[in-house]
């Protein structure tokens, strides 16, 4: 199957569903980003701010650039001017840099909070009190260019399917949570970024508003 094959197919399984799709290009040469594209996806998401940063300028203007990896402070710069969305929002350090780079360039950048929801201790990502303590600060509320757009988790890797679907619950309602006691009043907090190609059907069908599936799409990174 080709590249153009696995996003039809896998956009013909999401239509209906809650789920748009966010193709993960991390580690992949450009020339298959643009098959991508000419395949109609627009959501690109990438782990490395270097790598995301060299591919950008590459690509048509309309592309969404998603961050899913760890971002340190001090390469938050380097996004700021192009940026959509960053995934991996783990503190309010990382919120505040990301809020005066945006402001630095006239723009609003989106964010999701990483909540920690896999077994493994390695995967990052916050609990639901320390998401709470950064909501209720008051430098949080100062924020104005940084926008909280939802949550977004990693599953452990297994093919658990009962610890799968537990997993995507428990974020499920940490979003569930935080829109109600946080977000009310704000249409925009509205996505749950979680499924990754091992278990993206899953993750929808508890609720998963973004898919973020590479290999499922250009075969296995090597
Ligand atoms: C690499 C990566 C993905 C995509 O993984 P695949 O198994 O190739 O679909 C999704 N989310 C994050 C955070 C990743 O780092």
């Amino acid at each position: 199957m080709s590249i153009a094959d696995n996003i039809h197919r896998i956009n013909a399984e999401l239509a209906g569903t809650a789920a748009r799709l966010c193709v993960v290009t991390k580690t992949h040469p450009v020339e298959l980003l643009e098959e991508a594209y000419a395949a109609g996806a627009r959501c690109f998401g990438e782990n490395r701010p270097q790598e995301m940063a060299a591919k950008q300028p590459q690509l048509p203007a309309d592309v969404e650039w998603h961050l899913i990896g760890q971002l340190q402070t001090n390469k938050v710069k380097l996004l700021a001017p192009f940026v959509h969305t960053i995934q991996s929002i783990d503190s309010l350090k990382l919120l505040k840099e990301i809020d005066k780079h945006a402001a630095a360039n006239n723009r609003v950048i989106n964010g999701l909070l990483q909540f920690h929801i896999a077994q493994e201790e390695t995967k990052s990502g916050l609990s639901l009190p320390e998401a709470e303590e950064i909501l209720a600060s008051e430098d949080y509320r100062q924020l104005r260019s940084v926008r909280l757009t939802g949550v977004m988790g990693v599953a452990t890797f297994t093919d658990n399917e009962a610890r799968l679907r537990q997993e995507f619950q428990q974020l499920r309602g940490y979003f569930e949570h935080l829109k109600t006691a946080y977000f009310a009043t704000e249409p925009g907090f509205c996505d749950i970024s979680m499924g990754m190609s091992g278990d993206y059907r899953l993750a929808v069908a508890e609720g998963s508003t973004l898919v973020r599936v590479g290999s499922a799409i250009f075969g296995s990174r090597g």
